[in-house]
């Protein structure tokens, strides 16, 4: 509404010649949406209302005044700088190293020529024309990119797998299946920088010697889908898709699948059974995608924001996003922060950022003066760090040390209201109901644990239903067939693990 009121007023004055409304991505401060920023002065007006877009007509784009009373408010920033009269100027952004955010917010991700003006297909046409596959290799391996969907597993090593694998036929598949509750990360990018998943799958289609790309999208993200699909229209119109790219013998072509919206499709091989028609369910492994995937062929299964670095890692350089990081996680990390929290959005940080950096700072701390408690990290998968850990340096390594995991990104913050118990159980809620029942102890083992903290959180537990979901949780760990179940105990073993007197205290006080 507050876009059709802004082209509404701008014809009605006659402005069309000179001012462009433009419809990006999300900007990332969510907290203060709806956006909109005037450039080229920048303006960064937040919490837009309809009735504002009038003056930001009359007075801005009339009158060239900035209208002071609706600029974004920076909290951040020192008293004296707190009206933000720029974009860049905003301590939000100022914290964050955005590559894989890096267009988002900034460019019409509908229009290809915006893409191509900031260097969009700039490293496709480097790689087909300067470089040999195994240069392509090589260079991913350097960066030390690892997955951004959870597993962490090398990008570059998993690339030369499906490589070495002899064939004629390979696939390159895309995880947009995001589904944990309240992770937005590849949502955004989809839906604010489309062509970038289009550029590094034909990329890494070029390294491992695959043709073609399907990108498994859940269909809840209507806007995602719609934007993906003109990107590939468009790309293909401009010779960025389809035969004979550049000038040269590679042709790469790609498709969407929609998925349903079941959360284990994101597991790769029930992804893979699903785009090949079949039941999304998983399968066990090996055989490993790379050798055996999408219709038995090789086959690199990466999420969107592992893809959405590698454009950036051709045209800069290995070394340059292995300088950004810690010794084993390199190169920056897309969180979606929620929760209880000030700011809550997109944020793209360094690896090794501090969680206390997170949340005091770039996140503006917690609500109505109330203490921090602890942040959920990686979903129904991960588990709870808590402020005793807020110093610990967020990177793949010391998140599994402290008993959760870095998984796609989602950030969820609690204060001292929140129970940890309640919490648990709600996870453990959405793993059960998400289970695709092929295996005992996923299927039973879960539904069996969901039981007991039912009893416990509805203060008829006893003493020794604590030792019996901590015995439940490792034996569901070690004997699921999937990541699902074998993360699905996480949210119950780490607030049992720092959080041992709620559960205690649930079941003596009866309540
Ligand atoms: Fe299905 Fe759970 Fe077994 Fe995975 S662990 S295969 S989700 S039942």
């Amino acid at each position: 509404k507050i876009e059709d009121r802004f082209r509404e007023l701008v014809a009605e004055q006659g402005l069309d010649q000179e001012v462009m409304v433009v419809r990006t991505g999300c900007f990332g401060l969510c907290e203060e949406g709806p956006i909109c920023i005037v450039h080229p002065e920048g303006s960064f007006y937040s919490r837009v209302k309809i009735e504002d877009v009038d003056t930001i007509v009359s007075e801005h784009l009339m009158k060239g005044r900035v209208v002071e009373s609706l600029l974004y408010r920076d909290k951040l920033a020192p008293p004296e700088k707190q009206l933000a009269t720029s974009f860049s100027d905003v301590t939000f952004y100022k914290m964050q190293h955005r590559v894989a955010l890096k267009n988002c917010g900034v460019i019409n991700p509908e229009v290809i020529e915006e893409y191509i003006a900031y260097d969009g297909y700039k490293a496709l046409g480097k790689v087909l024309t300067e470089m040999k596959p195994s240069e392509v290799l090589e260079i991913v391996k350097q960066s030390g990119l690892k997955g951004r969907g959870g597993g962490g597993f090398p990008t570059g090593l998993k690339w030369e797998f499906a490589a070495k694998t002899e064939g004629p036929i390979k696939y390159i598949g895309c995880n947009a299946d995001e589904g944990d509750p309240g992770a937005f990360m590849d949502r955004s990018i989809l839906e604010g920088d489309p062509h970038c998943l289009i550029e590094a799958m034909a990329i890494a289609g070029y390294a491992t010697g695959a043709e073609k790309g399907y990108v498994y999208i859940r269909a809840e993200y209507p806007i995602a889908v719609k934007r993906l699909r003109i990107a590939i229209e468009q790309a293909k119109e401009h010779g960025l898709l389809g035969k004979n790219l550049f000038g040269t013998e590679f042709s790469f072509d790609m498709e969407i699948r929609l998925g349903a919206g079941a959360f284990v499709c994101g597991e790769e091989t029930a992804l893979i059974a699903s785009i090949e028609g079949e039941r999304g369910m998983p399968r066990p492994k090996p055989p490993f995608p790379a050798h055996k995937g999408i219709f038995g062929k090789p086959t690199v299964i990466n999420n969107v924001e592992t893809f959405a670095n590698v454009p950036q890692i051709i045209l800069n350089g290995a070394e340059w996003f292995a300088s950004m990081g810690t010794e084993k996680s390199k190169g920056t990390k897309v969180f979606a922060l929620g929760g209880k929290i000030n700011n809550s959005g997109l944020i793209e940080i360094e690896m090794g950022t501090k969680l206390r950096h997170v949340i005091e700072e770039i996140g503006g701390g917690i609500p109505n003066g109330k203490k921090f408690k602890a942040v959920q990290t990686g979903g129904p998968s991960g588990g709870c760090i808590t402020a005793d850990h807020l110093d610990v340096p967020i990177d793949y390594d010391n998140l599994i040390a402290l008993g959760s995991m870095m998984g796609s990104g989602g950030m969820i913050v609690m204060d001292e209201d929140n129970c940890m118990v309640d919490i648990a159980r709600f996870f453990l809620d959405f793993t059960v109901d998400e289970s695709c029942g092929k295996c005992v102890p996923c299927r039973e083992g879960t539904r069996r644990m969901l039981e007991i903290l039912d009893r416990i959180t509805e203060g008829k537990g006893e003493m020794e239903d604590i030792e019996k979901l901590e015995r439940l949780a490792k034996n569901i760990k070690a004997s699921s067939l999937c990541g699902l179940g074998q993360t699905a105990p996480n949210p119950v073993l780490s607030t049992l693990r720092y959080f041992r007197t709620e559960y205690e205290a649930h079941i003596v006080g009866k309540t």
